[in-house]
C-alpha cells in the first residue's frame, strides 16, 4: 500500500512545479559583448529576477514576459546565472571567450594620440554618455517601445569588438556596428524611446542617444547634423539626424552601439532576438 502512495506524491509535487514560472533563454551560449534575451512564462505577474547578480528589466511580452542582458567584455566567469525570485529553476548561460579580429587605422594625429585637453573632452563625453544612460527611465519601469528593434540598413563595413590601432600607437576596442552610409543619409531610431543625449563629441563626432526603456540605449556616432534635441520623443523610424563623418573617422558611415544594462552589446546580436513587446492595448495600463 506504500507504493501508490509516493507515487501520488510525486505526481503531486511534479503538478505544482508546473505552476511555477519557466525561464527560457536564448541563445543559452554566449561570448562577451554578446546580448541574451531571457523569456518567462507561466505566470501572470511581472517577474523580478537577476542576471549575474544585476536585475532584470522585465517588460510585457506577446508570451509572458521578457527581460534582455548581456555578457560585459571584461566578464571573468564561464557562465551567467538567471534567476527569478520566486521558486523558478534557475538557468545557466554559457560564456565562451572570443577573439575579436585586429586592424590598423591611420587617421589625423591629433584623433590618434590625443592631447591632454583633448584627453579631458574625451573623458567628459564619456562622462556625459555614461549619465545619459540613467535618463529616459520611466517610474512604473515601462518600456518605451512597442515593436521589435529594426536593423538600420547598410552593409558592415566593421564589426563589434574589433581591435583597433590608431597611426601604431593608441588602441582601443570597437564597441558598436559600422554600416555603409553616405553623408548626409537619413539616420532613424531603431524604435521607440526618448532622447536622452545630444553633444558634439571628440571621438565619436555628432551623437545623439536615444533611451528606450528596460535598460536599453542606442547611441548614434559621426552625425554630420542631429535632428532631434534632448527630452524629445521619438518613434521607430523616424529621423534623429543624418550620417556624416564628425569625430574620428575614416569616412562617412552610421556607427551604432547598444548599450544595455551595463554593458556594450553586439548590435548584430542584438538584432537578431526575437524581442516581442505585449501589443498597445494589453501593454498601455
Ligand atoms: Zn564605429
Amino acid at each position: 500500500m506504500k507504493k501508490p502512495l509516493v507515487v501520488a506524491l510525486l505526481l503531486g509535487m511534479s503538478g505544482i512545479a508546473f505552476a511555477e514560472p519557466v525561464i527560457t533563454v536564448s541563445p543559452s551560449a554566449i561570448h562577451p559583448g554578446d546580448p541574451v534575451l531571457v523569456t518567462v512564462t507561466g505566470t501572470t505577474e511581472m517577474p523580478q529576477g537577476k542576471a549575474g547578480g544585476q536585475p532584470l528589466a522585465f517588460f510585457a511580452a506577446r508570451t509572458g514576459y521578457q527581460a534582455v542582458f548581456a555578457a560585459p567584455l571584461a566578464i571573468n566567469e564561464d557562465h551567467i546565472l538567471v534567476e527569478l525570485s520566486g521558486g523558478a529553476k534557475p538557468v545557466s548561460v554559457a560564456v565562451t571567450a572570443k577573439t575579436f579580429p585586429e586592424t590598423k587605422l591611420v587617421v589625423e594625429e591629433e584623433l590618434a594620440n590625443p592631447d591632454k585637453a583633448d584627453r579631458e573632452k574625451i573623458d567628459a563625453d564619456n562622462k556625459a554618455i555614461t549619465e545619459a544612460y540613467g535618463r529616459g527611465k520611466r517610474e512604473d519601469g515601462a518600456p518605451h517601445f512597442l515593436h521589435a528593434f529594426k536593423r538600420p540598413s547598410g552593409s558592415v563595413t566593421s564589426v563589434f569588438g574589433e581591435w583597433r590601432t590608431f597611426n601604431d600607437g593608441h588602441r582601443a576596442q570597437h564597441l558598436g556596428l559600422d554600416l555603409g552610409a553616405h553623408e548626409g543619409a537619413k539616420v532613424a531610431a531603431i524604435d521607440d524611446g526618448t532622447v536622452v543625449l545630444v553633444r558634439e563629441t571628440f571621438l565619436a563626432g555628432n551623437v545623439v542617444v536615444v533611451a528606450h526603456g528596460a535598460g536599453i540605449c542606442s547611441l548614434y556616432f559621426h552625425l554630420s547634423k542631429a535632428q532631434v534635441a534632448e527630452g524629445d520623443p521619438v518613434k521607430q523610424g523616424a529621423a534623429i539626424g543624418l550620417a556624416g563623418h564628425t569625430g574620428r573617422t575614416t569616412g562617412p558611415h552610421l556607427h551604432i552601439s547598444l548599450h544595455v544594462g551595463d554593458a556594450m552589446v553586439d548590435p548584430a546580436a542584438f538584432f537578431k532576438l526575437a524581442i516581442a513587446p505585449a501589443k498597445p492595448s494589453t501593454a498601455a495600463k
